[in-house]
């Protein structure tokens, strides 16, 4: 028995449950992962009763001797690792993040300039039920409609039709390395602030395979538990001084009150972990992980089921599986997997022909698997599984049985037998 078994043993069987589906099944959302042991020590720990509103040595309670520590820590881990002379660590997630940066970059009516949501673009970038939709005047652009790549030349024509005062860089659902030079260049010559999320490839570019937008965008900001594999929370990086005032102000008091010093000191031990070889190595088998999946869902045998991969590939975490010349569509597809034992989420690809809640489209990320252990040779298995699970009248079954061949075999949390017994 635990403390929590023992008190409320309807949430401790819940936690029971996940843990066992998180084990018996291949985690493949591309925006999850598996946190350490190490962080999920720190974040279930008694750093969850402080309250600390403030900045480390300006707060507003007593006590904060040792959260001051843990927040510092987390502070200049984060700027080391991505070079960045201010950070914010408060954040209590991605979203919060973002609305504390537009808050600090843009005043209520102004113009703001991302990529279109049903292009790969996220809700804090001018969904119009978001706040970030309901506050400024949100404008975007697309991918280009035969490469499905983000065009520099048509971002500068709309921004230059726009003149929005933000240019924001970054996604939710994209395969390729974004061009930050050209967005800078795009951002001066329309007199707009750079902003670029971060939030799905931060771990790439902690680990130097993705190029580092910090040096030129005015404000990055990130969530901590997508690649970077950390608690699930936010944090912002820039090298502006004057903006980093208007940045902590905004995060609190503008956004939150006091700051999840646990979340936080979780922050501060993911982020020590990500400046480590194993994170880079961990990093490395993510991308030939999508690589792989990538080349195998493109191999003639799917070609000819009507299976595609928009850009013909992926340089990050993910792939897009393009079903647009399939018989099933991305919910059939996500349910097939499902039943096999693996997660993943449809989507909508860019000019999608079918509705939204039966899209043409599959996202396909490969972190959570990284961090499981996945090498080339589990990839290979795994996208073969994929493959045959997407072609016409598939043996779930069998494919079951295969995914439970590699869940058993690369155990996850090996030792944690409930998730309140250390
Ligand atoms: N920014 C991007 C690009 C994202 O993909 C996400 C999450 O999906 C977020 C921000 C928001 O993060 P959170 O879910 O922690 O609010």
């Amino acid at each position: 028995t635990s403390p929590l078994s023992e008190v409320d043993p309807e949430i401790a069987a819940i936690l029971d449950s996940e843990l066992g589906r998180q084990r018996g099944t291949l985690e493949m959302i591309a925006s999850e992962n598996f946190v350490p042991r190490a962080v999920l020590e720190a974040q279930g720990s008694v750093l969850t009763n402080k309250y600390a509103e403030g900045y480390p040595g300006r707060r507003y309670y007593g006590g904060c001797e040792f959260v001051d520590v843990a927040e510092t820590l987390a502070l200049s881990r984060a700027k080391a690792l991505f070079g960045a002379a201010y950070a914010n660590v408060q954040p209590h997630s991605g979203a919060s993040a973002n609305a504390a940066v537009l808050a600090a970059i843009a005043q209520p009516g102004d113009k703001i300039l991302g990529l279109e949501l049903a292009h790969g673009g996220h809700l804090t970038h001018g969904m119009k039920l978001n706040f970030s939709g309901k506050l400024y005047e949100a404008h975007a652009y697309g991918v280009d409609p035969t490469t499905f790549r983000i065009d520099m030349d048509a971002v500068r024509a709309k921004a230059l039709e726009v003149r929005p005062q933000v240019l924001i860089a970054g996604w939710s659902a994209y395969s390729r390395q974004l061009d930050f030079e050209a967005f800078r260049a795009i951002a001066d010559e329309v007199g707009a602030k750079l902003w670029v999320d971060m939030a799905h490839f931060a771990g790439l570019v902690a680990a130097g395979l993705h190029p580092n937008p910090v040096p030129f965008a005015d404000v990055t900001s990130s969530t901590v538990h997508k690649t970077i594999g950390g608690p699930r929370s936010g944090f912002i990086l820039t090298n502006d001084l004057e903006l980093q005032k208007k940045i902590n102000s905004n995060v609190f008091p503008g956004q939150q009150g006091g700051p999840l010093m646990h979340v936080i000191a979780a922050k501060a031990t993911a982020f020590k972990l990500a400046g480590e070889p194993e994170f880079k190595d961990r990093q490395e088998r993510t991308i030939r992980g999508a690589q792989i999946l990538a080349e195998r869902l493109t191999a003639p045998d799917a070609v000819s089921a009507g299976i595609d991969v928009l850009t013909g590939g992926t340089d990050v975490h993910l792939v897009l599986v393009d079903l647009r010349n399939s018989a099933i569509h991305g919910k059939d597809a996500e349910d097939i997997l499902h039943e096999a034992g693996i997660t993943v989420n449809r989507n909508s690809v860019p000019f999608d022909p079918r509705p939204p809640l039966t899209p043409s489209g599959v996202r396909i990320g490969t972190p959570a698997l990284a961090t499981r252990g996945f090498g080339d040779e589990e990839f290979t298995e795994v996208a073969d599984i994929i493959a045959t699970a997407l072609k016409p009248a598939p043996d779930v079954a069998a494919l079951r049985a295969r995914v439970l061949t590699l869940t058993d075999g690369f155990p996850l949390y090996p030792g944690l037998v409930s998730p309140g017994t250390w």
